[in-house]
């Protein structure tokens, strides 16, 4: 893994390696499979920031009779949320009576988490459920917690594993860790 790398004039270390990564998505992936045995979910990737944990989840899960799609929320401006969440790309399955599962890359205030579920339950879903691959559960500004977490992690921001600084970045393959703040 690379030392520090420098990102639009921000210092970043490195923060969880592929080895890391890889377990922790195994075990959520063994989570859905435990949870939603003899059922077919569909999936719902958010988009930018989670394709590649999505990637890596939904080939991980192996569930080979489910769907999965894809919507895109923004919120993010930089290094910090903007407090609004837009809808940038909307659903065109029907999920009417559907469990679903949301698959999505870092949970930080909670806002998108929190309106995109307030969307999808007005479709009527049999259920949702959400997976995240990172929460900064001091950043919360709703008290969200997902149903599947592979790493918690601090308030920082952090890039790479699909997870941008102004689009870029996000060809990394592990996850680095803003360190101006030390
Ligand atoms: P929330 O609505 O929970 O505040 O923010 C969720 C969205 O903000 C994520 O989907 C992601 O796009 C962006 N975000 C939050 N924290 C970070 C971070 O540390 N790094 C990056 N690259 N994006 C973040």
């Amino acid at each position: 893994m690379n030392e520090k790398l420098i990102v639009n004039g921000l210092s970043f270390k490195p923060f969880l390696r592929i080895d890391e990564i890889r377990k922790q998505v195994a075990r959520v992936a063994e989570e859905i499979r435990r949870d939603y045995e003899g059922k077919n979910p569909i999936f719902l990737c958010v988009l930018n920031g989670a394709f590649i944990f999505a990637a890596d989840l939904y080939r991980e899960l192996g569930m080979n009779e489910t769907q999965i799609h894809f919507v895109k929320y923004s919120s993010y401006e930089g290094v910090s949320s903007t407090g609004k969440v837009k809808q940038l790309i909307g659903l065109n399955v029907d999920i009417e009576g559907q469990d679903v599962v949301i698959i999505e890359d870092i949970v930080d205030t909670g806002l998108t988490a929190v309106k995109m579920i307030e969307d999808l339950k007005a479709k009527n879903p049999a259920s949702i459920r959400f997976a995240t691959l990172l929460l900064k559960e001091e950043s919360s500004k709703t008290g969200y917690v997902p149903d599947y977490i592979a790493f918690s992690i601090p308030p920082y921001f952090v890039i790479g594993y699909g997870l941008d600084l102004d689009g870029k970045a996000r060809n990394l393959p592990e996850i680095y860790i803003n360190c101006d703040e030390e």
